[in-house]
């Protein structure tokens, strides 16, 4: 037998499940981009019960996708995040970094003082030499990509596509990265829907499909 030593092993998606950070090392600082003097807190905590939320969407998008036959990272697999490096978002850019992912998939769900706001949207880095640039055109055509795939796979209203120049996590990554705001659990209805574990799975699958749209496997 000869080895294949030529076989490249399968893409990794690197999925980032939200919040999970202990006060203290939440309230932190950490500049916004490299060399930036903007400095923000690594973790305000999000909505109440988005930590939860997301790293249950995280852990079924997860299965989906070795599922499917992708390699599979996760920066926190628990109710806390243990990465070292800080533990803010910069050590979660770096967690992915490192390992060079195809696509880095970060999962959160949002909150607002608004009540009747519902609906998905997914953030992308904005454009910024040094920071994005390198990751710009493919952080936007795989935000489309997810928006579109957690849509249909959810029904969930439309929010568009939003390019953000101040998420630290996404302007220390150096692989094509994307947020995915999956709901609002200050609706109350969305918010009934997104502790569910059939919905979870509904918004898990839109994530893989939406991956498999974008990462050649
Ligand atoms: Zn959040």
């Amino acid at each position: 037998m000869i080895a294949q030593v030529t076989a490249a092993p399968p893409p990794l998606v690197c999925l980032d499940p939200g919040h999970g950070t202990p006060p203290a090392v939440g309230r932190q600082l950490e500049p916004i981009g490299p060399g930036s003097r903007t400095l923000k807190i690594k973790d305000g905590g999000g909505a109440v019960g988005e930590a939860a939320v997301a790293l249950a969407i995280a852990r079924r998008a997860r299965r989906l996708l070795l599922a499917r036959g992708y390699r599979v990272a996760m920066t926190r697999t628990g109710p806390t995040i243990h990465l070292g490096d800080g533990n803010g978002n910069i050590a979660r850019a770096r967690f992915c970094n490192r390992r060079h992912a195809a696509l880095m998939v970060r999962i959160h769900a949002d909150g607002s003082t608004v009540r009747s706001l519902h609906g998905v949207s997914t953030l992308v880095p904005a454009w910024h030499r040094g920071w994005t640039d390198d990751i710009f055109a493919r952080s936007l055509r795989a935000g489309r990509a997810l928006q579109k795939a957690v849509m249909r796979s959810t029904g969930a209203a439309d929010r568009g596509v939003v390019q953000r120049g101040d998420l630290t996590g996404l302007n220390w990554a150096n692989v094509p990265a994307v947020l995915v705001e999956t709901g609002f659990l200050t609706n109350q209805t969305e918010s009934r829907r997104l502790k569910t574990g059939a919905y979870q799975q509904r918004v898990a699958r839109g994530i893989l499909l939406g991956v498999a749209a974008v990462v050649a496997r």
